[in-house]
Protein backbone atom coordinates (compact mmCIF):
# COMPACT_ATOMS: atom_id res chain seq x y z
CA UNK A 1 0.00 0.00 0.00
CA UNK A 2 1.15 3.43 -0.82
CA UNK A 3 1.66 6.09 1.83
CA UNK A 4 -0.50 9.14 1.25
CA UNK A 5 1.36 11.64 -1.08
CA UNK A 6 0.28 14.84 0.36
CA UNK A 7 1.30 14.12 3.75
CA UNK A 8 1.66 17.86 4.97
CA UNK A 9 5.71 18.63 5.68
CA UNK A 10 6.95 20.06 8.57
CA UNK A 11 4.23 19.02 10.61
CA UNK A 12 5.51 17.22 13.00
CA UNK A 13 3.54 14.55 14.72
CA UNK A 14 3.12 15.07 18.28
CA UNK A 15 4.60 12.00 19.17
CA UNK A 16 7.89 12.84 16.90
CA UNK A 17 8.12 16.34 18.50
CA UNK A 18 7.83 15.12 21.99
CA UNK A 19 10.86 12.81 21.74
CA UNK A 20 13.34 15.64 19.88
CA UNK A 21 12.22 17.86 22.88
CA UNK A 22 13.10 14.87 25.69
CA UNK A 23 16.92 14.57 23.04
CA UNK A 24 17.15 17.98 23.47
CA UNK A 25 16.44 18.68 27.08
CA UNK A 26 18.44 15.24 28.30
CA UNK A 27 21.60 15.91 26.60
CA UNK A 28 22.37 19.22 26.65
CA UNK A 29 25.30 20.92 25.04
CA UNK A 30 25.47 17.98 22.15
CA UNK A 31 24.39 20.09 19.47
CA UNK A 32 25.72 17.19 16.10
CA UNK A 33 23.57 14.78 18.44
CA UNK A 34 20.40 16.97 18.55
CA UNK A 35 21.09 17.63 14.28
CA UNK A 36 21.68 14.14 13.62
CA UNK A 37 18.12 13.11 15.63
CA UNK A 38 16.06 15.88 14.22
CA UNK A 39 16.90 15.14 10.50
CA UNK A 40 15.90 11.54 10.96
CA UNK A 41 12.81 12.24 12.79
CA UNK A 42 11.63 14.60 10.41
CA UNK A 43 12.60 11.50 8.11
CA UNK A 44 10.81 8.60 9.62
CA UNK A 45 7.55 10.91 10.49
CA UNK A 46 5.35 9.38 7.79
CA UNK A 47 6.49 5.73 8.73
CA UNK A 48 5.12 6.75 12.45
CA UNK A 49 2.29 7.94 11.10
CA UNK A 50 1.31 5.12 9.44
CA UNK A 51 2.22 2.41 11.81
CA UNK A 52 0.93 3.20 15.45
CA UNK A 53 2.62 -0.15 16.42
CA UNK A 54 6.16 2.25 16.86
CA UNK A 55 4.63 4.55 19.15
CA UNK A 56 2.59 1.82 21.24
CA UNK A 57 6.10 0.19 22.10
CA UNK A 58 7.81 3.67 22.66
CA UNK A 59 10.01 2.91 20.09
CA UNK A 60 11.63 6.36 19.50
CA UNK A 61 12.08 7.16 23.29
CA UNK A 62 14.30 3.65 23.20
CA UNK A 63 16.25 4.04 19.69
CA UNK A 64 17.09 7.96 20.84
CA UNK A 65 19.17 6.73 24.52
CA UNK A 66 22.44 4.77 24.00
CA UNK A 67 22.37 1.13 25.53
CA UNK A 68 25.01 1.67 27.07
CA UNK A 69 27.59 5.08 27.31
CA UNK A 70 31.26 4.18 28.53
CA UNK A 71 33.38 7.34 29.52
CA UNK A 72 37.16 6.64 30.39
CA UNK A 73 40.07 8.09 31.61
CA UNK A 74 43.54 6.67 28.93
CA UNK A 75 47.06 7.98 30.87
CA UNK A 76 49.83 7.55 29.00
CA UNK A 77 53.65 8.71 29.07
CA UNK A 78 55.01 10.48 26.05
CA UNK A 79 58.41 10.53 24.57
CA UNK A 80 59.62 13.08 27.06
CA UNK A 81 58.60 11.24 30.19
CA UNK A 82 55.89 13.41 30.73
CA UNK A 83 52.13 11.80 31.90
CA UNK A 84 49.39 12.60 29.38
CA UNK A 85 45.65 12.12 30.12
CA UNK A 86 42.74 11.60 27.46
CA UNK A 87 39.43 10.79 27.74
CA UNK A 88 37.95 7.30 26.21
CA UNK A 89 34.28 7.31 24.94
CA UNK A 90 32.74 4.14 23.29
CA UNK A 91 29.09 4.20 22.75
CA UNK A 92 27.03 1.22 22.44
CA UNK A 93 23.59 2.44 21.03
CA UNK A 94 21.48 -0.23 19.74
CA UNK A 95 22.23 -3.74 19.14
CA UNK A 96 19.12 -5.06 18.05
CA UNK A 97 19.97 -6.52 14.97
CA UNK A 98 23.86 -7.36 15.80
CA UNK A 99 27.12 -6.59 18.02
CA UNK A 100 27.64 -2.81 17.91
CA UNK A 101 30.07 -2.04 15.67
CA UNK A 102 31.84 1.65 14.52
CA UNK A 103 34.83 3.13 14.75
CA UNK A 104 36.96 4.79 16.81
CA UNK A 105 37.50 8.27 16.36
CA UNK A 106 41.22 9.90 17.49
CA UNK A 107 40.81 13.88 17.20
CA UNK A 108 41.17 16.77 19.20
CA UNK A 109 37.68 17.74 18.34
CA UNK A 110 36.34 14.26 19.88
CA UNK A 111 33.70 14.58 22.84
CA UNK A 112 30.40 12.53 24.20
CA UNK A 113 27.85 14.88 22.34
CA UNK A 114 30.02 13.92 18.50
CA UNK A 115 30.13 10.11 19.24
CA UNK A 116 26.88 9.95 20.28
CA UNK A 117 26.00 11.92 16.92
CA UNK A 118 28.13 9.27 14.69
CA UNK A 119 27.34 6.39 16.98
CA UNK A 120 23.22 7.37 16.04
CA UNK A 121 23.91 7.34 12.45
CA UNK A 122 25.77 4.00 12.72
CA UNK A 123 22.57 2.09 13.85
CA UNK A 124 20.35 2.92 10.50
CA UNK A 125 24.01 2.85 8.14
CA UNK A 126 24.91 -1.06 9.42
CA UNK A 127 21.09 -1.27 9.20
CA UNK A 128 20.78 -0.49 5.72
CA UNK A 129 23.59 -2.72 4.48
CA UNK A 130 21.53 -5.63 4.99
CA UNK A 131 24.45 -7.54 7.58
CA UNK A 132 23.75 -8.29 11.26
CA UNK A 133 25.16 -5.99 12.80
CA UNK A 134 24.42 -3.22 15.42
CA UNK A 135 25.35 0.54 15.87
CA UNK A 136 27.61 1.79 18.23
CA UNK A 137 31.03 4.30 18.22
CA UNK A 138 33.79 5.34 19.82
CA UNK A 139 37.35 7.20 20.09
CA UNK A 140 39.08 9.97 21.82
CA UNK A 141 40.56 13.56 22.26
CA UNK A 142 44.01 12.13 21.47
CA UNK A 143 45.86 13.48 18.33
CA UNK A 144 47.92 11.47 16.64
CA UNK A 145 49.16 13.92 14.36
CA UNK A 146 52.72 14.66 15.65
CA UNK A 147 53.20 11.95 17.48
CA UNK A 148 55.66 9.51 17.57
CA UNK A 149 55.03 5.20 16.88
CA UNK A 150 55.90 4.58 20.46
CA UNK A 151 53.49 7.28 21.58
CA UNK A 152 50.62 6.30 19.55
CA UNK A 153 51.71 2.64 20.73
CA UNK A 154 51.46 3.31 24.36
CA UNK A 155 48.39 5.38 24.17
CA UNK A 156 46.47 2.69 22.19
CA UNK A 157 47.50 0.16 24.93
CA UNK A 158 46.00 2.24 27.64
CA UNK A 159 42.83 2.70 26.09
CA UNK A 160 42.07 -0.52 25.28
CA UNK A 161 43.26 -1.78 28.82
CA UNK A 162 40.25 -0.31 29.94
CA UNK A 163 38.16 -1.35 26.77
CA UNK A 164 38.86 -4.63 26.58
CA UNK A 165 35.86 -5.59 28.83
CA UNK A 166 33.61 -4.22 26.81
CA UNK A 167 34.28 -5.69 23.48
CA UNK A 168 34.42 -8.73 21.74
CA UNK A 169 33.99 -10.64 18.30
CA UNK A 170 29.93 -10.89 19.67
CA UNK A 171 29.61 -7.92 21.70
CA UNK A 172 30.88 -4.76 20.25
CA UNK A 173 33.51 -4.53 17.23
CA UNK A 174 35.40 -1.11 16.84
CA UNK A 175 37.43 -0.29 13.63
CA UNK A 176 38.98 2.65 12.49
CA UNK A 177 37.61 6.70 11.59
CA UNK A 178 39.24 10.03 11.75
CA UNK A 179 42.69 9.76 12.72
CA UNK A 180 42.64 5.82 13.80
CA UNK A 181 44.30 3.48 10.58
CA UNK A 182 45.61 -0.08 10.30
CA UNK A 183 48.65 1.22 12.54
CA UNK A 184 46.17 2.17 16.05
CA UNK A 185 43.94 -0.61 14.99
CA UNK A 186 47.04 -3.35 14.85
CA UNK A 187 48.10 -1.45 18.39
CA UNK A 188 44.90 -1.82 20.17
CA UNK A 189 44.28 -5.24 18.62
CA UNK A 190 47.35 -7.20 19.70
CA UNK A 191 47.26 -5.61 23.15
CA UNK A 192 43.60 -6.97 23.80
CA UNK A 193 44.67 -10.33 22.53
CA UNK A 194 47.00 -9.75 25.32
CA UNK A 195 44.45 -8.81 28.31
CA UNK A 196 41.77 -11.63 26.45
CA UNK A 197 44.25 -14.58 25.29
CA UNK A 198 42.10 -15.15 22.59
CA UNK A 199 42.57 -14.57 18.97
CA UNK A 200 39.26 -13.34 17.89
CA UNK A 201 37.19 -10.67 15.23
CA UNK A 202 37.12 -8.15 18.16
CA UNK A 203 38.36 -5.39 15.50
CA UNK A 204 37.84 -4.79 12.11
CA UNK A 205 39.94 -2.71 10.02
CA UNK A 206 43.28 -4.82 11.17
CA UNK A 207 46.08 -5.03 8.29
CA UNK A 208 46.12 -8.05 6.36
CA UNK A 209 48.71 -10.24 8.24
CA UNK A 210 46.71 -9.58 11.68
CA UNK A 211 43.73 -11.20 10.08
CA UNK A 212 42.06 -8.31 8.11
CA UNK A 213 40.61 -8.32 5.16
CA UNK A 214 41.32 -6.95 1.52
CA UNK A 215 40.14 -3.95 0.41
CA UNK A 216 38.92 -2.58 3.69
CA UNK A 217 41.14 0.31 3.23
CA UNK A 218 39.53 1.32 -0.36
CA UNK A 219 36.07 0.44 0.49
CA UNK A 220 34.49 3.55 1.64
CA UNK A 221 35.87 5.16 -0.79
CA UNK A 222 35.21 2.41 -3.37
CA UNK A 223 31.78 2.03 -2.10
CA UNK A 224 31.14 5.48 -2.35
CA UNK A 225 31.77 5.74 -5.83
CA UNK A 226 29.88 2.30 -6.89
CA UNK A 227 27.09 4.53 -4.86
CA UNK A 228 27.72 7.34 -7.21
CA UNK A 229 27.75 5.49 -10.33
CA UNK A 230 24.66 3.57 -9.86
CA UNK A 231 22.47 7.37 -8.60
CA UNK A 232 23.94 9.02 -12.14
CA UNK A 233 23.42 6.06 -14.17
CA UNK A 234 19.51 6.03 -13.26
CA UNK A 235 19.24 10.07 -13.90
CA UNK A 236 21.19 9.37 -17.52
CA UNK A 237 24.46 10.31 -16.09
CA UNK A 238 28.05 9.56 -15.85
CA UNK A 239 31.34 9.73 -13.59
CA UNK A 240 32.63 9.73 -17.03
CA UNK A 241 34.43 13.21 -18.52
CA UNK A 242 32.86 14.43 -15.02
CA UNK A 243 34.79 16.95 -13.39
CA UNK A 244 35.26 16.39 -9.29
CA UNK A 245 35.84 18.29 -6.21
CA UNK A 246 36.85 15.73 -2.82
CA UNK A 247 37.28 17.46 0.71
CA UNK A 248 39.95 15.82 3.09
CA UNK A 249 43.10 14.05 1.71
CA UNK A 250 42.48 10.46 4.57
CA UNK A 251 41.47 7.28 3.75
CA UNK A 252 37.85 8.07 2.45
CA UNK A 253 39.16 10.97 0.25
CA UNK A 254 42.07 8.85 -1.69
CA UNK A 255 40.24 6.12 -2.82
CA UNK A 256 37.05 8.02 -3.40
CA UNK A 257 40.06 9.75 -5.78
CA UNK A 258 41.15 6.35 -7.03
CA UNK A 259 37.93 5.01 -8.50
CA UNK A 260 36.47 8.13 -9.78
CA UNK A 261 39.63 8.09 -11.94
CA UNK A 262 39.28 4.47 -12.57
CA UNK A 263 35.75 5.35 -13.96
CA UNK A 264 36.91 7.98 -16.10
CA UNK A 265 36.00 11.22 -14.38
CA UNK A 266 38.58 13.98 -13.09
CA UNK A 267 39.49 15.49 -9.60
CA UNK A 268 40.64 18.82 -9.45
CA UNK A 269 41.18 19.36 -6.09
CA UNK A 270 41.25 18.43 -2.27
CA UNK A 271 42.27 19.58 0.91
CA UNK A 272 43.26 18.96 4.48
CA UNK A 273 42.11 20.72 7.68
CA UNK A 274 44.73 23.58 6.63
CA UNK A 275 43.49 24.45 3.13
CA UNK A 276 43.24 23.18 -0.52
CA UNK A 277 44.85 22.37 -3.33
CA UNK A 278 43.50 22.61 -7.00
CA UNK A 279 44.98 21.44 -9.97
CA UNK A 280 43.50 21.82 -13.48
CA UNK A 281 45.22 18.86 -14.58
CA UNK A 282 43.49 16.24 -11.69
CA UNK A 283 45.07 15.82 -8.68
CA UNK A 284 48.23 13.39 -9.14
CA UNK A 285 46.95 11.30 -6.71
CA UNK A 286 50.54 9.08 -6.16
CA UNK A 287 51.53 12.42 -4.81
CA UNK A 288 48.79 12.92 -2.04
CA UNK A 289 49.17 9.15 -1.46
CA UNK A 290 53.00 10.08 -0.65
CA UNK A 291 52.06 13.21 1.40
CA UNK A 292 49.27 11.59 3.89
CA UNK A 293 49.59 7.95 3.97
CA UNK A 294 53.45 7.73 4.20
CA UNK A 295 54.93 10.96 5.17
CA UNK A 296 51.75 12.27 7.27
CA UNK A 297 52.81 15.81 5.65
CA UNK A 298 50.29 18.65 4.98
CA UNK A 299 48.43 18.75 1.78
CA UNK A 300 50.10 22.56 0.59
CA UNK A 301 53.70 20.33 0.01
CA UNK A 302 52.15 18.86 -3.25
CA UNK A 303 53.26 22.07 -4.64
CA UNK A 304 56.78 20.85 -4.46
CA UNK A 305 56.04 18.74 -7.06
CA UNK A 306 53.37 20.70 -8.95
CA UNK A 307 54.24 24.09 -8.90
CA UNK A 308 51.25 24.54 -11.18
CA UNK A 309 48.84 23.92 -8.78
CA UNK A 310 47.15 26.61 -6.52
CA UNK A 311 47.14 26.27 -2.84
CA UNK A 312 44.67 27.95 -0.93
CA UNK A 313 45.15 28.42 3.12
CA UNK A 314 41.19 27.62 3.66
CA UNK A 315 39.73 24.32 3.21
CA UNK A 316 36.62 25.43 3.51
CA UNK A 317 37.08 27.03 0.23
CA UNK A 318 37.16 24.19 -1.78
CA UNK A 319 33.69 24.22 -2.60
CA UNK A 320 33.74 27.47 -4.60
CA UNK A 321 35.06 25.52 -6.93
CA UNK A 322 33.36 24.99 -10.25
CA UNK A 323 32.76 21.24 -10.51
CA UNK A 324 29.72 18.42 -11.77
CA UNK A 325 29.89 16.58 -8.47
CA UNK A 326 31.46 17.28 -5.38
CA UNK A 327 32.12 14.28 -2.32
CA UNK A 328 32.66 15.74 0.39
CA UNK A 329 34.88 13.33 2.42
CA UNK A 330 36.42 15.30 5.39
CA UNK A 331 34.37 15.27 8.69
CA UNK A 332 30.99 17.01 9.32
CA UNK A 333 29.15 20.25 8.59
CA UNK A 334 31.89 21.07 6.14
CA UNK A 335 28.85 22.54 3.97
CA UNK A 336 26.56 24.82 5.16
CA UNK A 337 24.23 26.97 3.34
CA UNK A 338 26.55 29.34 1.47
CA UNK A 339 28.81 26.46 0.33
CA UNK A 340 25.44 24.88 -0.74
CA UNK A 341 24.58 27.97 -2.77
CA UNK A 342 28.05 28.13 -4.46
CA UNK A 343 28.20 24.58 -5.77
CA UNK A 344 24.55 24.81 -7.29
CA UNK A 345 25.65 28.20 -8.89
CA UNK A 346 28.46 27.23 -9.90
CA UNK A 347 26.30 24.14 -11.77
CA UNK A 348 27.13 21.18 -9.47
CA UNK A 349 24.73 18.49 -9.92
CA UNK A 350 25.40 15.48 -7.49
CA UNK A 351 26.79 15.64 -4.03
CA UNK A 352 27.50 12.35 -2.50
CA UNK A 353 28.43 12.27 1.03
CA UNK A 354 31.74 10.31 1.79
CA UNK A 355 32.11 11.84 5.48
CA UNK A 356 29.80 11.68 8.71
CA UNK A 357 26.96 14.56 7.94
CA UNK A 358 29.32 16.60 6.16
CA UNK A 359 26.10 18.69 4.92
CA UNK A 360 24.51 20.76 7.26
CA UNK A 361 20.33 20.94 7.41
CA UNK A 362 20.21 23.76 5.20
CA UNK A 363 22.68 22.94 2.75
CA UNK A 364 20.50 19.86 1.90
CA UNK A 365 17.62 21.80 2.09
CA UNK A 366 19.04 23.68 -0.73
CA UNK A 367 19.99 20.57 -2.11
CA UNK A 368 16.77 19.25 -2.50
CA UNK A 369 15.24 22.32 -3.56
CA UNK A 370 17.53 22.73 -6.74
CA UNK A 371 16.81 18.70 -7.90
CA UNK A 372 20.66 18.29 -7.12
CA UNK A 373 21.21 14.04 -7.11
CA UNK A 374 22.14 14.21 -3.29
CA UNK A 375 23.72 10.94 -1.67
CA UNK A 376 23.32 10.82 2.09
CA UNK A 377 26.24 9.55 4.05
CA UNK A 378 24.16 7.08 6.10
CA UNK A 379 23.62 5.14 2.91
CA UNK A 380 26.68 6.14 0.60
CA UNK A 381 29.60 5.80 3.19
CA UNK A 382 28.05 2.44 4.20
CA UNK A 383 30.56 0.50 2.09
CA UNK A 384 33.16 0.86 5.25
CA UNK A 385 31.29 -1.01 7.36
CA UNK A 386 29.77 -3.29 5.09
CA UNK A 387 33.37 -4.60 4.10
CA UNK A 388 34.31 -4.53 7.92
CA UNK A 389 31.62 -7.34 8.40
CA UNK A 390 32.41 -9.44 5.64
CA UNK A 391 35.92 -9.17 7.88
CA UNK A 392 33.98 -10.48 11.03
CA UNK A 393 32.36 -13.27 8.73
CA UNK A 394 36.21 -13.86 7.91
CA UNK A 395 37.81 -14.13 11.10
CA UNK A 396 34.78 -16.51 12.04
CA UNK A 397 35.17 -19.14 9.80
CA UNK A 398 39.13 -18.62 9.73
CA UNK A 399 39.77 -18.04 6.06
CA UNK A 400 40.90 -15.02 3.63
CA UNK A 401 38.57 -13.85 1.47
CA UNK A 402 40.48 -12.73 -2.53
CA UNK A 403 39.68 -9.45 -3.65
CA UNK A 404 37.55 -9.87 -6.54
CA UNK A 405 35.04 -11.72 -3.81
CA UNK A 406 35.68 -8.78 -1.67
CA UNK A 407 35.07 -6.01 -4.40
CA UNK A 408 31.79 -8.04 -6.11
CA UNK A 409 30.47 -8.51 -2.38
CA UNK A 410 30.77 -4.70 -1.49
CA UNK A 411 29.81 -3.58 -5.47
CA UNK A 412 26.73 -5.51 -4.88
CA UNK A 413 25.88 -4.10 -1.34
CA UNK A 414 26.03 -0.26 -2.20
CA UNK A 415 23.54 -1.10 -5.53
CA UNK A 416 21.05 -2.81 -2.79
CA UNK A 417 21.40 -0.08 -0.13
CA UNK A 418 20.64 2.57 -3.51
CA UNK A 419 18.07 0.87 -4.66
CA UNK A 420 16.71 -0.04 -0.68
CA UNK A 421 16.31 4.38 -0.62
CA UNK A 422 14.95 4.65 -4.23
CA UNK A 423 12.42 2.20 -3.18
CA UNK A 424 11.38 3.58 0.14
CA UNK A 425 11.35 7.15 -1.07
CA UNK A 426 9.06 6.42 -3.96
CA UNK A 427 6.67 4.44 -1.49
CA UNK A 428 6.82 7.22 0.90
CA UNK A 429 5.57 9.78 -1.96
CA UNK A 430 9.14 11.61 -2.15
CA UNK A 431 10.60 9.98 -5.19
CA UNK A 432 14.77 10.83 -5.43
CA UNK A 433 14.87 12.22 -2.06
CA UNK A 434 17.08 9.69 -0.43
CA UNK A 435 17.67 11.54 2.93
CA UNK A 436 14.35 10.56 3.55
CA UNK A 437 14.01 6.64 1.69
CA UNK A 438 17.61 5.89 3.58
CA UNK A 439 16.35 6.40 7.03
CA UNK A 440 13.03 4.89 6.46
CA UNK A 441 14.58 1.73 5.21
CA UNK A 442 17.54 1.23 8.00
CA UNK A 443 14.82 2.16 10.72
CA UNK A 444 12.26 0.21 9.91
CA UNK A 445 14.41 -3.23 10.04
CA UNK A 446 15.70 -2.09 13.47
CA UNK A 447 12.40 -0.96 14.76
CA UNK A 448 10.90 -4.51 13.82
CA UNK A 449 13.56 -6.18 15.84
CA UNK A 450 13.19 -4.28 18.81
CA UNK A 451 9.48 -4.98 18.87
CA UNK A 452 9.61 -8.95 18.47
CA UNK A 453 12.50 -8.65 21.54
CA UNK A 454 9.55 -7.42 23.86
CA UNK A 455 10.78 -4.43 26.30
CA UNK A 456 14.89 -3.90 26.63
P1 LIG B 1 41.22 10.30 8.00
O1 LIG B 1 41.72 10.63 9.35
O2 LIG B 1 41.92 9.27 7.20
O3 LIG B 1 41.16 11.63 7.11
C1 LIG B 1 40.39 12.73 7.50
C2 LIG B 1 40.66 13.84 6.50
O4 LIG B 1 39.76 14.91 6.75
C3 LIG B 1 42.06 14.41 6.60
O5 LIG B 1 42.46 14.86 5.36
C4 LIG B 1 41.85 15.58 7.55
O6 LIG B 1 42.83 16.61 7.44
C5 LIG B 1 40.51 16.09 7.09
N1 LIG B 1 39.84 16.81 8.17
C6 LIG B 1 39.59 16.38 9.41
N2 LIG B 1 38.98 17.33 10.12
C7 LIG B 1 38.84 18.37 9.29
C8 LIG B 1 38.28 19.66 9.42
N3 LIG B 1 37.75 20.06 10.57
N4 LIG B 1 38.29 20.45 8.32
C9 LIG B 1 38.83 20.04 7.15
N5 LIG B 1 39.37 18.84 6.98
C10 LIG B 1 39.38 18.02 8.03
O7 LIG B 1 39.67 9.94 8.19
P2 LIG B 1 38.71 9.11 7.22
O8 LIG B 1 39.05 9.41 5.81
O9 LIG B 1 38.69 7.73 7.70
O10 LIG B 1 37.29 9.75 7.59
C11 LIG B 1 36.76 10.89 6.92
C12 LIG B 1 35.26 10.96 7.15
O11 LIG B 1 34.64 9.76 6.65
C13 LIG B 1 34.81 11.06 8.61
O12 LIG B 1 33.63 11.83 8.67
C14 LIG B 1 34.48 9.63 8.98
O13 LIG B 1 33.58 9.54 10.06
C15 LIG B 1 33.84 9.17 7.66
N6 LIG B 1 33.81 7.73 7.47
C16 LIG B 1 34.98 7.00 7.49
C17 LIG B 1 34.93 5.64 7.27
C18 LIG B 1 36.18 4.81 7.17
O14 LIG B 1 36.06 3.64 6.78
N7 LIG B 1 37.35 5.35 7.45
C19 LIG B 1 33.64 4.94 7.11
C20 LIG B 1 32.50 5.81 7.00
C21 LIG B 1 32.60 7.15 7.22
P3 LIG B 1 44.03 16.70 8.48
O15 LIG B 1 45.03 15.68 8.04
O16 LIG B 1 44.53 18.09 8.34
O17 LIG B 1 43.47 16.43 9.83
Amino acid sequence: MKYKKNIPKNKKSSYVQKIFNIVVERNKGEPEFHQSVKEFLASIEPVIEKNPKYEKAGILERIVEPERQIIFRVPWVDDKGILRVNRGFRVEFNSAIGPYKGGLRFHKSVNLGIIKFLGFEQIFKNSLTGQCIGGGKGGSDFDPKGKSDMEVMRFCQSFITELFRYIGPCTDVPAGDIGTGAREINYMFGQYKRLKNSFDGAFTGKSIECGGIILRKEATGYGLIYFMDEMLKKNNKSLKGARVIISGSGNVAIYANKKVSELGGKVVAMSDSNGYIYDPEGIDLNVIKEIKEFCKKRIHDYKRKHPHAEYVDNSLDIWKIKCDIALPCATQNEIDEEAAKNLVKNGCYAVGEGANMPCNSKAIKIFLENKILYAPGKASNAGGVAVSALEMSQNSSRTHWDYEKVDRKLKSIMSCIFKKSTMKAKEYGDEGNLVLGANIAGFIKVADAMIAQGIV
